[in-house]
Formats: structure tokens, sequence, C-alpha cells
């Protein structure tokens, strides 16, 4: 294997000035100080702290480049902007700005790590090797889909995985929630303080959410639920105005018109490269402590790939700031 390729992507504004000493290559010899893995708000907030304190990142995109933002529409929770701002612009925004202290893009995903020395390898698309002092790992979580061929063209069209960003816009609708965990339980919750009714569908017919979480779906007025069923198809060209149901314990397909489908099966984080590497819980997100520090030394996670409670742009930001701040002690200590 070579070296990886030249890194994609023009300087922006603001770049180092031409002249000034080329960037580390990425080579045993010659490795990145930092490299951060995941283009979400995680990661292109750790690039801009990282490229303001001077430490050249080198962001690897990943395979859903903006991560989940890049997935959604309209968003209203970010602070600093009045009158939201949309998901992928958002991302744009905060691309530009990491580009403009210095940050450098390769696009490609992360396909194996050697961690267990320093300088890191990393493995791009199975073809290139790259060499690093830090890692920051901010490779986010994917919310698990259905399958079906009409979600994917509705996501983002009255099809959400996330009824925080997106409840907001169905005041006064009739909504449909895909799950029988925790997850369906308080998006269902959630999403009745703006929508008319919402419907829980789940695939079996015991839940799987804790008693507390049930209790309180159960309870509430504006949720019925549908068991035994699962969802064969989103209905709607350009945005959804109903589903296709199927028992499946009788076989028996109906169709319901809702304005509105949360799917809210679960997330699964992208660390599938780093298991047996790095400490991780059951379902593979990464364990942090003292900030984002992961048990091996120099190497740190921010974003949804170790946090399955909070999930929001925000936090994944905020995290994506400690861990540049801690990569950066982190060299520092190393006399770097
Ligand atoms: P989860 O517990 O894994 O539940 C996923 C649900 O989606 C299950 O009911 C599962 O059905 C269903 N499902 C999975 N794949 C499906 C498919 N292809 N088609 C239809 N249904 C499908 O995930 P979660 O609810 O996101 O919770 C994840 C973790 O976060 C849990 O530990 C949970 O306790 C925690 N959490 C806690 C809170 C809270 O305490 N406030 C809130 C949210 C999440 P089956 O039951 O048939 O497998």
């Amino acid at each position: 294997m070579t070296p990886h390729e030249p890194v994609t992507g023009s300087p922006a504004p603001g770049s180092p000035a031409p002249g000034s000493p080329a960037p580390p290559a990425g080579t045993r010899q010659d490795p990145r100080d930092v490299v951060i893995l995941g283009s979400g708000c995680a990661g292109l907030t750790a690039a801009v702290y990282a490229a303001r304190a001077n430490l050249r990142p080198l962001l690897v995109n990943g395979h859903e480049t903006g991560g989940q933002l890049g997935l959604t529409t309209e968003v209203e929770n970010f602070p600093g902007f009045p009158a939201g701002i949309m998901g992928p612009e958002l991302i744009e925004h905060i691309r530009k700005q990491a580009a403009r202290f210095g940050t450098e893009y390769l696009a490609g995903s992360a396909t194996a790590a050697d961690l267990a020395e320093r300088p890191f390898r990393l493995t791009i698309d199975d073809k290139h090797h790259l060499f690093t002092r830090t890692l920051i790992i901010a490779s986010g979580a994917s919310a698990r889909l259905l399958g079906i061929e009409s979600e994917k063209r509705l996501l983002g069209h009255g099809l959400s995985t996330c009824a925080t960003c997106d409840g907001f816009f169905f005041r006064d609708r009739e909504l449909l929630v895909v799950g029988g965990g925790d997850s369906a339980m308080e998006e269902g919750n959630f999403l009745t303080k703006f929508a008319r009714k919402v419907t829980i569908v789940h695939r079996r017919e015991a839940l799987r959410a804790s008693k507390i979480m049930q209790d309180r779906a159960m309870r509430n007025p504006k949720i019925e639920f549908v068991l035994d069923t699962a969802v064969v198809e989103v209905l709607g060209k350009d945005k959804v105005e109903g589903v296709k149901l199927k028992n499946v314990k009788s076989g028996a397909v109906s169709e319901r018109k809702v304005d509105g489908v949360f799917v809210a099966i679960g997330h699964v984080p992208n660390t599938r490269i780093f298991q047996g590497k790095i400490d991780m819980d059951q379902a593979g997100y990464i364990k942090t402590r003292e900030g984002s520090r992961t048990n091996v030394p120099g190497v740190f996670a921010a974003g949804d790939c170790q946090d399955h409670v909070y999930r929001q742009a925000i936090t994944a930001a905020g995290s994506g700031c400690m861990a540049a701040i801690d990569a950066e002690r982190f060299l520092e200590s190393q006399g770097h």
C-alpha cells in the first residue's frame, strides 16, 4: 500500500499562505498531528478548533457526508439561527469555517485502524495508509431504517428519524411512530405536544421499552398502539400521505392516512472498525472519560459514536470542541 493520495478540496480564503510549510504527508515518518474521522457536526467542530490551534487537521469525510444533519431539512434548535437553517447548509457553513483555518478534507472512509502503536495507522477505502499522532473519532451513529424503497425517497419530506428535530413541523397533524423500544415511546410522547394523534406501530405484541416508558405512552390519550404490525410501505410521491401496514399474524394488509412517519427503531454507532481496539459498551458506543478520552492514549471520541443519550447537533458540536482541545493538550504533553 502507498501513503494516501493528495487531499481533496482547494484552500479556502484564510488558509495558510502560499509558501508556508507543506502539511505533514501522513506517512509513518511524517505523520499528521490530528486526523478526524467524520464530517458531521462533531467532526467539523473538532476541525475548527484543531485548525485554529494550528494543527492542520485532516478530516476524512466518511460514508455519510455531513452526518445526520446532512439528511435532515430545517434545523430550528441550533443556537445562533433565529430563523432556522437547513441541515446541509449548516454543515456547509461549518465546513467552510474549518477550511478557512487550514483544515484539509479527504474523500473516503476509514476501513481499518491499527491503534496498537503511535503513530496510529488508518486504512482509507481499503487502499491507502494514513499515519497520525492523534485520532478523533467522530463517525456518528446511523439511524436504523426499515429498508423499504419509499423510506429513502421520503426522508426529510415527512419521514424522519428525529422527533426532537422535526416534531415541531407537525402541529395538529396525524403521525405514526415505528418501533417498540424506549425511543419509540419517548418520540411518541414528545410528538403529542404538536400532533393531534400519534399511532405507535410495533412488529410484535410485546413492547421492548421499559415499563415506565410504556406506561407513560399508554396513559397518553393522544397515543394509539397498533401491535403485531409491520410498515410495509410509506405512501406519497413528494411527501408522506400514509402508510401500508401488514398484520404479521393474520397477514391482513391495510392503509392508514398519516402526515408524517417517525422511524424510531434504534441507532447503530459507526464504530465497527474499532471493535476490540477501544473500550465500547455492548451496543458499540465508544466509552469516553475525562472529556473525550478513550482508553487508548491519543485517541478521542466525539458526537453520536459515543453518545446514545443526547444525540443533538449542538451536543455533538460541543463534544467535538472538547476532543480537539484534548488532542491539542495530548500533543503538547508529548512534546509536539
Ligand atoms: P431498541 O431498544 O433497540 O429498540 C428498537 C425497537 O425497534 C425494538 O422494539 C425493535 O423491535 C424495533 N425494530 C428494530 N428493527 C426493526 C425493524 N427493522 N422493523 C421494525 N421494528 C424494528 O432501541 P431504542 O429504543 O432506540 O433504544 C436504544 C437504547 O437507548 C436502549 O437502551 C434504551 O433503553 C435507551 N433509551 C433510553 C431512553 C430513556 O430512558 N429516556 C430513551 C431512548 C432510548 P423488537 O422489540 O421486535 O426487537
